[in-house]
C-alpha cells in the first residue's frame, strides 16, 4: 500500500499498526456517548473482523485493532449503514471532549450539549494542525479544558451577603480548597484561593452565598503530549451562547496565523499572547 493510500485510510480512521499487517478503525463518539445500537454494531465487527475486543482512548473515542487490510471494504459498509463516524486523526479540528455535565452532580451547565453542537459545525475542518477542543462544566475540569487547544471550563463565582450570613460554617466545610474562613462569624472568601467551583452556593441554607458571575473560562492554545503547555486565559467569562462564534474565531485566527504543522499554543508562543487577544477583539 502506497504512503499516499495509507494516509486516505487513516483520515477515514483506520490507522496502521505497529506490525503493519492489521489497522486498527477509530471510532467518533457524540461527546463520549454512543447508542447501545452502535455498541452492538461495533462488538459485531471487532468479534467479525478484529480479535474480540475493543478500547477507550483519552479523548472519548472507540478503536478496533487487528482488521485485516482485505476485510477493510467490508467494515466500511457495516459503518456506513449503521451510521457511526469514524476518523479523529491528522491536522483538523478533532473529536470534541465533553465531561458528564448536567448529569453530574458538580456540573455548572450542558458541557454534552455544547460539545455537541461545535462537533457538529467544526469537526474534520483542515487546519495547520491539531486541534482539540475541550468542555468542562466545573473547576473539577475532569476533560482537561486547559490543556486543549481550546479549552472551556465552566464557573460559578460566589459572593457573601454579609448581612444575611447566619456563621453557621457550611460554606466553610464544603470548600475543597480552603477559599472560606470565618471572620467576627462571617464568612470571609479568599478569592485567590476560589477556583469558582459554586459549591457553596448550593450548600449555604440561608441564600447568604450569592452567585457574583456565571459564565464560561476560555483557555487557549493547550496542550498535553511532550511539550505539555497550559493554555493562556482571556480574563472574562462568556455565555454559553458565545462560544460558537468563539471557537470559530480562534479557528479562523490559528488558520490565518500559524505556521504549517504548529499546534495553536506555539503560535501563541512565538507571536504573543496579546497577537491572539487582540486579534480576537472579545
Ligand atoms: S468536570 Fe465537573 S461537572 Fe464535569 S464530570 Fe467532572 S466533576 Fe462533573
Ligand atoms: S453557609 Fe451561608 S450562612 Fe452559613 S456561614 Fe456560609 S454564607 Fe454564612
Ligand atoms: S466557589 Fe468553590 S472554591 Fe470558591 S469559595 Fe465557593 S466552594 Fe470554595
Amino acid at each position: 500500500m502506497t504512503k499516499n493510500e495509507l494516509e486516505a485510510l487513516k483520515l477515514e480512521g483506520f490507522m496502521q499498526q505497529q506490525d503493519k499487517e492489521y489497522f486498527s478503525l477509530r471510532i467518533l463518539t457524540d461527546a463520549g456517548n454512543l447508542s447501545s445500537n452502535e455498541m452492538v454494531c461495533l462488538a459485531e465487527i471487532s468479534e467479525l473482523y478484529g480479535n474480540g475486543y475493543m478500547g477507550f482512548t483519552t479523548r472519548q473515542c472507540v478503536e478496533i485493532p487487528w482488521i485485516r487490510e482485505d476485510l477493510i471494504p467490508e467494515v466500511k459498509k457495516r459503518i456506513l449503514n449503521a451510521g457511526i463516524k469514524t476518523g479523529g486523526t491528522g491536522t483538523r479540528v478533532v473529536a470534541v471532549a465533553a465531561c458528564k455535565g448536567a448529569l453530574c452532580r458538580f456540573g455548572l451547565l450542558d458541557s454534552q450539549e455544547i460539545a455537541k453542537n461545535l462537533d457538529r459545525k467544526f469537526l474534520g475542518i483542515d487546519l495547520p494542525g491539531k486541534f482539540k477542543i475541550g468542555v468542562a462544566a466545573c473547576p473539577n475540569n475532569c476533560v482537561k479544558a486547559p490543556i486543549s487547544d481550546l479549552g472551556f471550563l465552566a464557573q460559578n463565582e460566589p459572593k457573601v451577603e454579609t448581612d444575611m450570613c447566619k456563621g453557621c460554617k457550611i460554606c466553610e466545610r464544603t470548600c475543597k480548597v480552603d477559599a472560606i474562613s470565618m471572620v467576627h462569624k462571617k464568612a470571609v472568601i479568599d478569592y485567590d484561593k476560589c477556583i469558582s467551583c459554586g459549591q457553596c452556593i448550593k450548600a449555604c441554607p440561608f441564600k447568604a452565598m450569592k452567585l457574583d458571575n456565571e459564565g464560561v473560562a476560555v483557555y487557549l492554545g493547550g496542550k498535553f503530549g511532550r511539550n505539555l503547555r497550559i493554555g493562556n486565559r482571556l480574563k472574562k467569562l462568556y455565555q454559553p451562547d458565545e462560544l460558537e462564534v468563539i471557537t470559530e474565531m480562534v479557528i479562523e485566527y490559528y488558520k490565518n496565523n500559524a505556521i504549517k504543522g504548529e499546534r495553536l499554543g506555539m503560535t501563541i508562543s512565538r507571536l504573543g499572547f496579546n497577537h491572539i487577544k487582540n486579534a480576537l477583539d472579545i
